[in-house]
C-alpha cells in the first residue's frame, strides 16, 4: 500500500503516551508528504507486561475514544489490532509497505526488552525505527550518582535532577495528517470499552482525555497551585491536582505541565515540581530493579513475618476495618477509582503494619482498582510505605491512624463523604467512634458492630506486633534500641 504521492506510509505506534501535543512520535508524520497511520495494539495480558486492572481498562477505553476522536478531526483515525504487538506490528508493516515506525519508549524494563527486540528485527528488515523518550523528566540512564549507580535517595536525586532539567520547547500538534487510500482493517474502538455496571461511579467522577486534562490543569493552575504546600496533605480539602490517571496514560507531557506551571507560578510551583521528581524517581528505581513489583529491594525484608491473612485482606479492601480514615479511603478508591496521596499511606501503613498482611496484596489491589495504576509509582510507593524499598519510610513509622485522621482530616469531612453511617457523630468523636458513649452513639444513629464494624485489631498492641516482627529479621536493630 502506498499513498496518492506513491510513498510507503509511516506507521506511529501509540502506546502510554495518547496525546497529540508535545509527543514527539508526530514530529515527523506533521511535516510528512505521506500517509500516517496511527496505532495501538491492545496485548494486554500477551506481553511481559502485568495485565490491566479493571478500572485502568476502563481509563484506557475512554482515553482512546478521546484520541479517536482527536485523529478524525485531523483526517485520520486510530487503527486498533489485538495480538502480541511484535505480530501485529509484522502484520501491519506487511500489509500496508510501511517502512517507517516511530514510537516512544517505554521506561518499564520488561517492556524495555521487547522493545528491544522488535527494534532491532524492524531495522533487519529495512524499516527506519525512531524511538523517542517524552513520558519522563529524565532518562534513567543519564542520571547517576557520582560513582555511576543509581540513585536510591530522593533528596539528592531531586537536587541533580532539578538542577539539571530545563523543559524542552514545546512540540506542537499536527494541524493535518495524510490519510492512506485505503484505511487498515482494526478493531472498533467501542470494543475496548469497558461499560460493565460497576464502573459507572468511577465514570461519573473523571472525564479521561487530552482536552479534558488541560482543562484540569488550568483549573489547578488558577484555583489551587497556590496553596498546594499548605493543601496537598488534607483529603477533605481539594487541594492536588488529580493529574495522576491522566499522566499514567500519557495523554499530558510531563515537561508541557512543568513549563506551563512555572511560567504562570515561577518558584511557587516548585513544591508541586517536586512531586513530579517522584514520579521519576520511582521509574527510575523500576528501571534499575525490575523486579520492583513484587520483591522488597531490601533483602532481609524477604523473610518478613507477615500473616496474609484473608479475613483481615477483605476486611480492608471493602474499608470494613473499623478505623474511619482507613475505611474512608478504601471507600474512596472503590467508588472513584483514586485515593488521595496523605491517606495512600496510611491504609498501606495499616494493611502492612497494623494487619500484617504483605505489601504485594495491597499493591495488587491498587493496581486493580487504581485509575492511575502504574507499576513503578505503586510499587515503589508501597516499598516506601512498607520500609522495605530503596528510600524508604523508617519501617517504625507505624501511621496512627486516629492521630492521622485528627491531623489531616479534622473535622472529619473527609470521613462524612466516604463512611456516611458515621455522618452524625461529632469532630471530635468521628475518627475513635469506640469512645462514643452510648448515648452519644444512639444520637448519631450508629451501632458498633451492626451499622459500623467495631476496629478489626487493636492499633497499639499491632504496633507492638509490627515492631517485634521487624526486630525478629533484623531490621533497624540500632533504631530499636531503648
Ligand atoms: P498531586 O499531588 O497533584 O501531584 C502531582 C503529580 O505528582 C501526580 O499526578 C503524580 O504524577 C506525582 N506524584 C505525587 N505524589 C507522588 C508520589 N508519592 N509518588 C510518585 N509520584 C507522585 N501514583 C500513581 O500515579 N500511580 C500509582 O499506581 C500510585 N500508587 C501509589 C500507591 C501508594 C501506596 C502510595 C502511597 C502512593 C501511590 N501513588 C501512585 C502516588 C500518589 O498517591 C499519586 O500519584 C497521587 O495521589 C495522585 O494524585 P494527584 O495527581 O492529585 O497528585
Amino acid at each position: 500500500m502506498t499513498d496518492r504521492a506513491g510513498k510507503p506510509p509511516r506507521i506511529v505506534w501509540l502506546r502510554r503516551d495518547l496525546r497529540l501535543s508535545d509527543n514527539p512520535a508526530w514530529s515527523a508524520a506533521a511535516g510528512d508528504s505521506r500517509a500516517t497511520i496511527p496505532l495501538f495494539i491492545d496485548d494486554d495480558g500477551m506481553g511481559a507486561a502485568r495485565a490491566l486492572g479493571g478500572a485502568s481498562r476502563w481509563w484506557r477505553g475512554e482515553s482512546l475514544a478521546a484520541f479517536d476522536r482527536s485523529l478524525r478531526a485531523l483526517g485520520s483515525r486510530l487503527v486498533i489490532r489485538r495480538g502480541a504487538a511484535t505480530d501485529m506490528l509484522d502484520a501491519l508493516i506487511a500489509e500496508t509497505g510501511a517502512d517507517t515506525l516511530s514510537f516512544t519508549l517505554s521506561r518499564d524494563p520488561t517492556i524495555a526488552a521487547e522493545e528491544a527486540q522488535i527494534v532491532a528485527a524492524l531495522q533487519a528488515r529495512g524499516v527506519t525505527v525512531e524511538t523517542h523518550d517524552a513520558n519522563y523528566l529524565h532518562d534513567p540512564a543519564q542520571l547517576r550518582t557520582g560513582s555511576g549507580g543509581a540513585f536510591k535517595v530522593f533528596t539528592p536525586f531531586w537536587n541533580r535532577l532539578h538542577g539539571l532539567y530545563t523543559p524542552p520547547a514545546l512540540i506542537p500538534a499536527p494541524k493535518k495528517l495524510i490519510a492512506p487510500q485505503a484505511w487498515p482493517k482494526g478493531l472498533a474502538v467501542e470494543e475496548l470499552r469497558v461499560t460493565d455496571a460497576w464502573i459507572a461511579p468511577i465514570a461519573k467522577a473523571w472525564t479521561p482525555g487530552e482536552e479534558s486534562v488541560r482543562a484540569r490543569l488550568k483549573k489547578f493552575s488558577q484555583a489551587t497551585l497556590e496553596e498546594y504546600s499548605a493543601a496537598r496533605d488534607r483529603p477533605d480539602l481539594d487541594g492536588t491536582s488529580r493529574l495522576s490517571p491522566h499522566l499514567a496514560w500519557g495523554e499530558i507531557s510531563v515537561h508541557a505541565i512543568w513549563r506551563y506551571l512555572q511560567d504562570k507560578h515561577a518558584a511557587k510551583a516548585l513544591p508541586f515540581l517536586r512531586q513530579l521528581g517522584w514520579r521519576d524517581f520511582n521509574m527510575h528505581l523500576l528501571a534499575d530493579f525490575p523486579e520492583l513489583g513484587w520483591k522488597p529491594w531490601q533483602g532481609k525484608f524477604a523473610t518478613f513475618p507477615a500473616k496474609d491473612d484473608r479475613k483481615l485482606l477483605r476486611a480492608w479492601q471493602r474499608g470494613r476495618t473499623g478505623y474511619p480514615i482507613v475505611d474512608a479511603g478504601l471507600r474512596q478508591l472503590w467508588q472513584t477509582g483514586w485515593m488521595h496521596n496523605r491517606v495512600r499511606m496510611i491504609v498501606g501503613s495499616f494493611l502492612v503494619k497494623d494487619l500484617l498482611v504483605p505489601w504485594q496484596r495491597g499493591e495488587e489491589w491498587f493496581w486493580d482498582t487504581l485509575v492511575d495504576a502504574d507499576l513503578s509509582q505503586n510499587a515503589g510507593n508501597w516499598q516506601w510505605v512498607a520500609g522495605c524499598g530503596a528510600d524508604a519510610a523508617p519501617f517504625f513509622r507505624v501511621f496512627n491512624p486516629i492521630l492521622q485522621g485528627e491531623k489531616f482530616d479534622p473535622d472529619g469531612t473527609y470521613v462524612r463523604a466516604w463512611v456516611p453511617e458515621l455522618g452524625r457523630l461529632p469532630a471530635k468523636l468521628i475518627h475513635r467512634p469506640w469512645l462514643a458513649s452510648s448515648d452519644e452513639l444512639r444520637a448519631a444513629d450508629v451501632t458498633l458492630g451492626t451499622t459500623y464494624p467495631h476496629p478489626i485489631v487493636d492499633h497499639a498492641a499491632a504496633r507492638n506486633a509490627a515492631l517485634a516482627a521487624y526486630k525478629r529479621i533484623g531490621a533497624g536493630n540500632d533504631a530499636l534500641r531503648p
